[in-house]
């Protein structure tokens, strides 16, 4: 039963090749012909039963005209599809009304063309309302007729009931459903764009080479570790790391080979900092660490640590095999200084190791 519905549900809401065409349109166009072929089905059979055969013929005809309807949105023939639905919800609902009065309802389908009309790509608005007013300003018209012309009385009371219901019922499962299928795309849209939203935001957010935060990421993320010990004194210590000699990797084995190390050493850091903190790339070949709920001494191990294992990593790329260092400066947030100077003393320490030889983390 579910799987009959589902194969139903995605061939009425299959999607149309041009790219003129709209599926919007071309799915309440099929909806609205299914539930057409119905209502002429029923209309006809029953407006023959009070001696109208050749409306009820008329009818019956109406059904092969909707059927066209229905098949033209899968041609991509949407808007011929479209206007052969209007001529269909204008010329029948003129001719029942003009038939059996205009308090029976046939006038109702007559509401779904201005429908369709908005559904459709163009964005000649002008034309839309023009439509629009048009077919008010005809409903008008048809009332006053119908009323004057009075061609038939509906036999019986009963009958007249069951036109009025049917027409409303019809009419209301038309709207329904449309509105259904509006909202299908609604949630669609926005659901697409949420996705596109979340994606712009991780592009503004990390760096391309690396994959790692950038540095406008590794502020606001700093702030947030402010915010804390402002809050709670939860200590954190920062730390400033800078590959050791990179430009002789970039000058010996190319660039590429440098940007295979640079992204070789952040996915060790991105590995190693995912319980400690977080990790940045601060520029070119430097790193910026902030080792969190951590004083400088519990940081200093963590990170003598990681600088062993990015010596000890070989880094192997085409036919070069070789290994790097690094060098770090590590200094703990102090709120006096704030977060500008706990960074720079971090540099000014880093600059020292490299003075002293590079390779070590210098507290
Ligand atoms: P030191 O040990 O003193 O840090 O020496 P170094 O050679 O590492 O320092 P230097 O500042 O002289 O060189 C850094 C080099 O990093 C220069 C620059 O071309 C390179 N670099 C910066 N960004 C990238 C990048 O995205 N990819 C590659 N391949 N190289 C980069
Ligand atoms: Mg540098
Ligand atoms: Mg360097």
């Amino acid at each position: 039963m579910g799987g009959a519905f589902g194969r139903i549900t995605a061939f009425l809401f299959q999607d149309v090749q041009s790219e003129k065409e709209t599926k919007d349109l071309a799915v309440l166009i099929r909806i609205i012909c299914c539930i057409f072929v119905l209502y002429f089905l029923v209309i006809g059979i029953t407006v023959a039963s009070i001696g109208h055969y050749l409306t009820g013929l008329l009818l019956v005809g109406g059904i092969g005209l909707t059927v066209g309807a229905f098949i033209l949105t899968y041609e991509n023939r949407t808007v011929l599809g479209m206007v052969l639905l209007n001529i269909l919800l204008l010329f029948f609902p003129t001719m029942l009304t003009l038939l059996l009065g205009f308090s029976q309802g046939f006038y109702l389908p007559v509401f779904l063309n201005i429908l369709l009309i908005y559904f459709n790509k163009t964005n000649r608005m002008v034309l839309k309302r023009v439509y629009s007013i048009s077919l008010m300003i005809y409903l008008m018209c048809l009332a006053e007729i119908s009323n004057a012309v009075n061609l038939t009385v509906v036999p019986s009371a009963t009958l007249s009931m069951w036109f009025q219901t049917f027409n409303m019922l019809m009419f209301s499962c038309a709207i329904l459903a449309s509105a259904w299928s509006y909202c299908q795309k609604f949630n669609q849209a926005e659901e697409k764009l949420r996705r596109i939203n979340e994606n712009l935001e991780r592009m503004a957010n990390l760096d391309t080479l690396t994959k790692l935060s950038n540095r406008r990421h590794m502020n606001e993320h700093l702030a947030g570790l402010v915010f804390d010990y402002n809050r709670s004194n939860k200590a954190f210590t920062m730390a400033i790391g800078d590959i050791d000699f990179f430009k002789k990797v970039n000058d010996t084995y190319g660039h590429d080979t440098g940007d295979y190390v640079l992204s070789t050493v952040a996915d060790i850091f991105r590995k190693y900092m995912k319980d400690k903190g977080h990790v940045a790339r601060w520029g070119g070949e430097e790193f910026l660490f902030s080792f969190e709920n951590m004083d400088l001494e519990k940081a200093y191990r963590y990170l003598d640590e990681l600088r062993h294992l990015i010596e000890s990593t070989p880094m192997d790329f085409k036919e070069y095999h070789f290994n790097i260092t690094m060098t770090y400066g590590i200094e703990e947030f102090n709120p006096r200084l704030g977060i500008e100077a706990t960074i720079n003393r971090a540099d000014a320490k880093l600059y020292k190791g490299k003075q002293g030889g590079r390779n070590r983390v210098v507290k």
